[in-house]
C-alpha cells in the first residue's frame, strides 16, 4: 500500500512506483496485446532520490555491493558514498537549512553501520581506540540537532574518519561553525555540504599512520569539503550561477594545526575535483562549471 502521508520526494515516488504498479496490472489483465514499456525501476533503486543529492552524485555511487568501493548509503539525515577498501565514505552529502539545527544534545551513540552488506567488515567504535586519531565526523553532530535520531545518525561510524586531533579540533570545527552561521540568524541561507577525504596516511598524536584497526581503516592524507552557498528559495540546481559563492577547503589531517584559520585552506573546487578524483556540479554547463570551479572563495 502507498504510505498515507506524503512527506518527501522518497515516499511520492513510492506512491507514483504504486500507482504505475496498479495501472499496469490493469492494463495487462484488460489489453494483453498493449506493449507496455518496462519502468526503469532498477535504476531507482540503485541511486535513490534524495535532497542530499539534489546537486549531484560526484562518484555516481549505486546501491550495487559489487561497487564496493563506491557503494551508496542513503539515509534522511545525509548520503554517502562507503568505501570498502578504506574502511570509510570517500564522500558524505547533506542538505542543511536551519529546519535541522535545533537544540538537542550529542546523542554520542558511535556504532557500525548495520546497513553495509552483511560480509563487509564494519568499522566499530572500537577501532579506533588508542589509535591516536579522533573519530572525526563528515557530516557533524552540529548539522543534525534537530531531533536525537536526526543526530544519531551522525555517529554511525560510516559517516566517521580518523582524524588527527588538531585538524579536528580546530580549523576543521571552525569552519563547521561558519557553515552553520551561513543559514541561521540572519544569514537565511540553504547550503548543499560535500565533505570527504583522500589520500593514505595521516599523523594523528601516536605518530603517522597509513591505516588503523589492523588494517581495516584507512588513515587520509587529507579533508575536504565543498559548500554550495543559495539565498533560501526554490528550484536550487537551476539557480545556481556565475555568482553562487561556492567555498572549497582542504586541510592535512595532521597535528600542528589547531590554531590555523580555516581561510588559509581554501581551493578552488577544481583542486578538490583532481585530488579526490569527484566531479561536482556535473548537472551544470561546462563553461559554468569552469567558471565556478576554477575559483577560491575570498569573502
Ligand atoms: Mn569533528
Ligand atoms: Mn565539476
Amino acid at each position: 500500500m502507498p504510505p498515507k502521508n506524503i512527506t518527501n520526494t522518497t515516499e511520492l515516488m513510492q506512491v507514483k512506483k504504486y500507482l504505475l504498479y496498479t495501472l499496469t496490472s490493469l492494463l495487462a489483465g484488460c489489453l494483453p496485446e498493449l506493449d507496455i514499456p518496462p519502468t526503469n525501476s532498477r535504476t531507482a533503486d540503485l541511486m535513490p532520490e534524495t535532497i542530499h543529492l539534489d546537486l549531484g552524485n560526484p562518484t555516481n555511487a549505486t546501491v550495487n555491493a559489487s561497487q564496493s568501493q563506491n557503494y551508496l548509503i542513503v539515509r534522511e539525515q545525509y548520503a554517502l558514498s562507503y568505501n570498502r577498501e578504506k574502511g570509510t565514505a570517500n564522500w558524505v552529502a547533506w542538505y542543511l537549512d536551519r529546519a535541522w539545527i535545533g537544540d538537542v544534545a550529542r546523542q554520542d551513540d558511535f556504532r557500525a553501520d548495520t546497513a553495509l552488506p552483511g560480509v563487509w567488515y564494519r568499522v566499530d567504535d572500537d577501532d579506533y581506540v588508542n589509535s591516536g586519531f579522533n573519530r572525526g565526523h563528515l557530516c557533524p553532530s552540529g548539522d543534525r540537532t534537530n531531533t536525537p535520531v536526526d543526530n544519531s545518525a551522525t555517529f554511525l561510524m560510516t559517516n566517521i574518519i580518523p582524524q588527527a586531533p588538531d585538524n579536528n579540533q580546530g580549523p576543521w570545527r571552525d569552519f563547521e561553525e561558519y557553515t552553520r552561521d551561513l543559514v541561521t540568524g540572519e544569514n537565511d541561507n540553504e547550503v548543499y555540504v560535500y565533505s570527504g577525504v583522500y589520500g593514505r596516511g595521516g599523523e594523528g598524536s601516536d605518530g603517522t599512520k597509513e591505516t588503523i584497526a589492523e588494517g581495516n581503516v584507512v588513515v587520509p592524507t587529507n579533508l575536504w569539503k565543498v559548500v554550495i552557498v543559495l539565498p533560501q528559495g526554490e528550484d536550487d540546481l537551476n539557480r545556481i550561477d556565475e555568482n553562487t559563492r561556492i567555498i572549497a577547503i582542504d586541510i592535512p589531517n595532521e597535528q600542528g594545526i589547531r590554531s590555523a584559520d580555516w581561510q588559509d585552506y581554501r581551493v578552488s573546487v577544481d583542486a578538490i575535483e583532481a585530488n579526490a578524483e569527484v566531479d561536482f556540479l556535473a548537472d551544470l554547463s561546462e563553461t559554468l562549471q569552469e567558471t565556478l570551479e576554477s575559483r577560491v572563495d575570498t569573502q
